[in-house]
């Protein structure tokens, strides 16, 4: 058995969460822990957003955004192993991957050109880096500790910035890699989020990624639970950012989790339940600052409750809505309209149509300029940008008595754009301008989770 701990970026953002995370793994080395880290605080931000720069010329704004990357390890290093670095081994590897940053970078700027290939090798340095340090002090603090190196273990294909797994072959490489390093009594560590081709080049699985990681081997070594460590106690009513009064759910079935996780809470990567729950294996959400406090336990507990289970957003979205009177009597039109968005390879989320409009929400970070102007020629269009989807997350919800009333009657006073109800019934959205998102989450937690008003 192992028991597998994930800690995202959040809980590694100076030397002193370092320090809290090394403890949190020497109190449970009894369970064999093979520990996932993502980068530490804001560096694949800053990685990503130093690549954008380089590509578009401005070499000093992508320099110093490296220079804070760099500087950042360093201060971690310092304020960890004071003088004694060097003794680590820790000196040397840090040297390495600060030059494989700079010549990236410069590559990027000579070419002005940053592919999702280039992009992958730049942002897995910061899990290289956050990896390299912890164990580096789990080894200074007298635990038995190696580390692997996520290339040696996650096969992937060859979509850089969303590489896809290859489960087989990956098992296979866990298992000849990963298992014969495993023992109570030490801990193992690797990279979220990174993986690599068959020809060895470094892919990675998506922002977020680092939770897929830590699902995926905690399948395929059969572990005893997935930890994910973050920066909240547990999976909460709402995103307790936007609505301070959410708490923390203290069970969740494996189907209210990952539609939550679709619709937005960040908390959990989408894909995250997939694997763990062909294996059974349940996954808690803790709090790397309050390790006694509250956290969530997501299990199969047969079928989900009914009715709502928590709230989630996700933004930005542009509303395109298309009218032409040509709708009322040709049944084509709606063809011919999707017919143009999927030309332009530009996906729709949710579709809400009138007698003679239909208004559509696609991501904020698509370009549909060219797309537009296409549609121009069928009909009048109008585009809104930086709108975001609220929706209430649950089971069953037209036949939840009550619940359109509560919804609708505690949004009279904000303007909502778009609502739509999922044909699967586990989602009502409603779409709302970016500044309207925490007004409009506030306002249907405190109907649809009444004791929270009174909090
Ligand atoms: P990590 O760095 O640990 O991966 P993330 O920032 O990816 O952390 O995820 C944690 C954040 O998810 C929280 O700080 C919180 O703002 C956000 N979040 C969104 N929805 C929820 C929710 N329903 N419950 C808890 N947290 C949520
Ligand atoms: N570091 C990556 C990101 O910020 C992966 C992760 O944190 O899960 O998206
Ligand atoms: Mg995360």
């Amino acid at each position: 058995m192992s028991l597998i701990m994930k800690f995202g970026g959040s809980s590694l953002a100076d030397a002193e969460q370092f320090r809290r995370v090394g403890n949190l793994i020497r109190r449970e080395l009894a369970r064999t822990p093979v520990v996932v880290l993502s980068a530490s605080g804001e560096t694949t931000d800053r990685l990503l957003a130093a690549a954008s720069a380089s590509a578009r010329g401005e070499l000093e704004a992508s320099q110093s955004l490296r220079a804070r990357v760099v500087q950042h390890h360093r201060d971690v290093v310092e304020e960890l192993f004071g003088r004694s670095e060097a003794a680590t081994g820790l000196g040397d590897q840090l040297a390495s991957s600060e030059e494989d940053l700079a010549v990236l970078l410069r590559g990027i700027y000579l070419l002005r050109e940053s592919t999702p290939r280039s992009r992958d090798a730049i942002a897995a340095i910061g899990e290289d880096l956050s990896t390299a340090i912890l164990a580096a002090w789990l080894v200074h603090s007298g635990v038995d500790c190696e580390r692997v190196d996520a290339r040696q273990l996650i096969a992937t294909d060859e979509r850089f910035g969303a590489a896809r797994i290859d489960r087989r072959r990956s098992a296979a490489r866990i298992d000849e890699r990963l298992r014969p390093q495993l023992g109570p009594g030490r801990a193992v560590i690797t990279q979220g989020f990174v993986g690599a081709t068959a020809l060895g080049l470094t892919t990675t699985l998506g922002r977020g990624g680092s939770d897929l990681t830590a699902a995926i081997l905690g399948a395929d070594l059969g572990s005893e639970e997935v930890q994910i460590w973050t920066d909240v106690e547990g999976v909460h009513t709402c995103d307790p950012r936007m609505v301070e009064r959410a708490r923390p759910i203290e069970r969740l079935s494996f189907a209210e989790a990952s539609e939550l996780a679709l619709f937005g809470a960040r908390v959990l990567h989408p894909a995250t339940i997939e694997p763990a729950v062909e294996r059974g294996i349940p996954v808690t959400v803790r709090h790397t600052g309050r390790p006694e406090g509250a956290f969530t336990t997501i299990e199969d507990q047969g079928r989900p409750k009914e009715g709502v289970t928590a709230l989630a957003s996700r933004g930005p979205v542009t509303i395109i809505t298309v009218g032409s009177p040509r709708m009322v009597d040709q049944s084509g039109f709606l063809a011919a309209l999707f017919s143009v968005f999927s030309r332009h390879e530009v996906s729709v989320d949710l579709v809400a149509t009138a007698e003679s409009s239909v208004s559509l929400t696609v991501d904020g970070a698509q370009t549909v300029d060219r797309m537009v102007a296409e549609l121009e020629e069928l009909a009048t269009v109008e585009v809104r940008t930086d709108r975001v989807i609220v929706a209430v997350v649950g089971q069953r919800l037209r036949s939840t008595p009550g619940l359109c009333g509560a919804a609708f009657g505690a949004l009279v006073a904000l303007n909502i754009e778009m609502v739509s109800m999922g044909a699967n019934e586990v989602n009502l959205s409603f779409v709302v301008r970016e500044q309207d998102r925490s007004t409009t989450l506030t306002a249907l937690h405190d109907v649809l989770f009444p004791w929270s008003a009174s909090v």
